[in-house]
């Protein structure tokens, strides 16, 4: 079976998408997608990163929009709720009050930020440290991400790469400790095809790379692929070339969601 659902999506509520939400699922119905899901970025309390997601008082809007979505669409695709979730080590409370308190299909988690203030984003070029430590300090918020049990998947786990900078060996030894973690937890693992339109990035690539989604499948770890889409016209990007590579790497079944649960379907 053709990838079949897209389970991240924005709004323009994070104000750095753009298009109406109609305009996301009417693409999906186009494209043959049965099942949709919405995943904009969460409030953060304090102003954290505050240019780049919803406000506090918005997240009861979106909750409603979305859900306004799924009856007016009923029939047609199936629109599913969802949330990408900064994880911030100093946060979980509030985070686990949020996850919890709407009634979510799944929540997506990301790390984007590299510190505590969430102004050092983790593809920077100009962080005040190096690519060691970029990738260091990223893999093992990650790593915490998933044993956190926040999440039920882990969105774009490489996008320190977009940075144009690449790890050495501690970084590479990370990475390791990440998939590691996020096979213990049981937590899911996004193959994000924002990769094949960022134009900073050598060559057209998913996050993560096909080599580490490679590492995954031999872990055991479950899949599902996404494309973090911006923009209507970026839903389900590249999703049949995506789906003959995994094919190739041995991936026959791919997570779905519903209700914080977790099944598999054939791909
Ligand atoms: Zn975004
Ligand atoms: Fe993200
Ligand atoms: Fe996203
Ligand atoms: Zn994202």
């Amino acid at each position: 079976m053709p990838i079949a659902s897209d389970y991240h999506m924005h709004t323009p509520l994070c104000q750095h998408a753009t298009g109406p939400v109609e305009a996301y699922v009417e693409h999906a119905i186009e494209l043959g997608l049965t099942e949709i899901g919405f995943a904009c970025h969460n409030p953060l309390p304090n102003g954290r990163g505050a240019r780049e997601r919803m406000r506090e008082e918005e997240l009861e809007f979106y909750v409603r929009t979305i859900t306004e979505l799924q009856f007016r669409y009923r029939g047609k695709i199936e629109v599913l709720l969802g949330l990408e979730m900064d994880y911030v080590p100093a946060l979980t409370d509030y985070l686990r009050v949020q996850t919890t308190r709407y009634p979510w299909d799944y929540i997506i988690g990301s790390v984007h930020y590299l510190d505590a203030d969430c102004t050092l984003l983790a593809w920077s070029r100009a962080l005040p440290f190096d690519a060691e430590e970029q990738y260091t300090r990223y893999y093992r918020l990650v790593a915490e991400l998933a044993r956190s049990g926040l999440a039920d998947f882990i969105a774009h786990l490489d996008v320190p790469k977009r940075s144009g900078r690449w790890p050495g060996p501690h970084g590479l030894a990370e990475l390791q400790c990440a998939l590691d973690a996020v096979r213990q937890a049981d937590v899911a693992l996004e193959v994000n095809t924002s990769g094949y339109r960022h134009r900073e990035l050598p060559e057209p690539q998913p996050y993560p790379a096909l080599p580490v989604v490679e590492e995954a499948l031999r872990r055991g770890i479950k899949l599902v692929a996404n494309s973090d889409a911006h923009q209507p016209e970026q839903v389900g990007l590249n999703f049949s070339g995506i789906e003959t590579a995994l094919r190739q790497r041995g991936c026959r079944e791919l997570a779905r969601f519903y209700q914080r649960k977790r099944e598999m379907q054939p791909l």
